[in-house]
Parts: C-alpha cells; structure tokens; sequence
C-alpha cells in the first residue's frame, strides 16, 4: 500500500516537473516571437500596394519600405515591346516568353513593386510617398501578344503594368482588338497613349502633333471609360512643340526612351525610361533597377 503510493507520489512529480518544463519552452518561444515582431513593426512602414483595382499586392511576402515623400529617387520606368516565341518575329525588341517571365521574375524576386501610372503621377508630382523599390513596367505599341503572351504571365505573378496603345491600330492581328484593351484595362493595367497613328511627332506641325495626342487621348477614354493620362512618344522623337502640345491636349506624363530614372528633376512630359532588349538576363535587370548599368 505505501509503496503504491509512493510510486504514485513520485509520478505526481514527475508530471509536475514536465510540465513546469513545457510552460517554460511555450514563455521562452512567446517572448522571442513578441520580441521579434515588435523589432518589425518598429523598424519598418510596410506599405500596401493594393493596385488601383483592388489586387492584392504583388510582394505579399515581403515588406517594401516608404520612400520619403521629399526623396527623390527615380523610379525605373521599364520599357518592353513584343513577347514572342514566333521566329519570324525575330529582333531586338521581340523577347521570347520564357525570357520575359525570368526578366519580370527577377524584378519581384529583387523585392520591386509594380507601381500604376497614377501612382508614379502621384510621387513624382504630388508628394505622395511609394515604396523605396518601385519600378513601371510598359509595353509600347499594343502588340497582340502582350495580351496573349504577357497578360497571363503578368497575372501569374500579380504584378501591374502600363500598356501605350497606339489608339488606330487596334486591328486584332499584329495587334490587340479593342475587346482586349478594354478587358486588361478592366483587369487594373494602365492602358495609355502612344498617339493615334505613331507619326514621329517631331516631324509634324504644332496642329497635326495636337491631333494626333488629342485623338489618341479621347479614342481611348472612350474605349476604356477611364482617364488617359500619359502619352509615350513613337520612337522617342519629340520638339518643343510636342512639350506644349501634351500639355494642351491635357496629358499629365510624356515619356521618352532616353534612359534614366523618372524623376522630380525631369519635366512631367519628358520622362525618362529604360528600353529591354531580348539581350538582358535577369542579373542585368537587378543592375539596371539599381543602378541604371547593364
Ligand atoms: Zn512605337
């Protein structure tokens, strides 16, 4: 009988002993986590890339820091053409499929966030904060593969981007159809304004460089229900009446393709940008975000 309940004591015991020990691991464990967590929120803003149509942002596992709003670093406007696998469509500016998802891949693997148009608008000239590692990626031209080539790549990997159509060429062949502009516009990609015939601007009149912008501008509002803000110019061929011609047909962002970051010391119509040819690997992608070099 004693000796009964002396093993039972002892066990009592040990069962005790056990679990002081377990509530000592789940304290330590708790404080750690605690610790840690404070040490994020206190070190760093995440910001809430929630793209003008209510994705969910494109680096949800990483935290992107805020750029002060009086900082003024550029932001890497990337400029693509066609993403095709179709040999004869070979030329630098054609970048196969799988070529384009390493490219766009590196840039979320770097921890970059797609930013909108409204939202670079909204930086470089409102003083709105974006996060510190901010890039666009555009396509100019309105290729038809950029809606059946580069349109699932950009969902696959949820990032947004910045289409400049070329408003009259909108045939469904080399080109998108407008169906396909108005469904990525209401996907959330920017769909904006390469002119309405791609004439080099800067061999045109004051007259005819207004009508080509302004025709552009309300054929795609009209197409799309939503504000064209921003005009990228055909082959990058602009004058000094293009700058007072976008103005007046009431664009608020001219890009070129003279290379650089967009940024508050450029003019709003002439924004800078970085033409990608088949030649880029992802590691010269990482280069240029950083520091413009391949
Ligand atoms: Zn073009």
């Amino acid at each position: 009988m004693r000796k009964r309940r002396r093993k039972k004591r002892r066990s009592n015991k040990k069962f005790i002993r056990i679990s002081q020990i377990m509530i000592g691991i789940i304290l330590v464990v708790g404080i750690i986590i605690g610790f840690n967590q404070y040490r994020i929120n206190k070190d760093k803003v995440v910001y809430s890339n929630d793209v003008a149509n209510g994705q969910s942002s494109d680096s949800d596992n990483q935290s992107n820091e805020v750029t002060a709003a009086n900082d003024n670093k550029g932001v890497p406007v990337l400029c693509f053409h066609s993403i095709s696998d179709d040999p004869k469509a070979k030329s630098s500016i054609v970048i196969p499929k799988d070529k384009f998802k390493q490219d766009l891949q590196a840039v979320k693997d770097y921890g970059y966030t797609t930013l909108t148009i409204a939202q670079l608008n909204d930086y470089l000239f409102n003083n709105k904060p974006i996060p510190k590692k901010s890039v666009i990626i555009s396509f100019d031209d309105g290729y038809k593969d950029n809606y059946t080539n580069a349109f699932p790549i950009l969902k696959e990997l949820n990032m947004n981007a910045t289409i400049f159509v070329i408003s009259s060429y909108l045939d469904g062949q080399v080109y998108m159809t407008p169906d396909e502009v108005k469904e990525l516009s209401n996907y959330g990609i920017d769909i904006e304004s390469h002119t309405f015939d791609h004439k080099q601007l800067s061999t045109l009149s004051y007259d005819e460089q207004y009508k080509e912008l302004k025709d552009s501008k309300d054929s795609l509002e009209k197409l799309i229900g939503k504000p064209v803000t921003a005009i990228a110019y055909p082959e990058g061929k602009y004058n000094d009446d293009t700058k007072k011609a976008v103005v007046e047909a009431g664009y608020s962002m001219g890009f070129t393709i003279e290379r650089g970051y967009a940024d508050k010391d450029d003019s709003r119509v002439l924004l800078n940008r970085i033409c990608i040819d088949y030649t880029y690997k992802p590691s010269d992608i990482k280069k240029v975000l950083e520091n413009l070099r391949k």
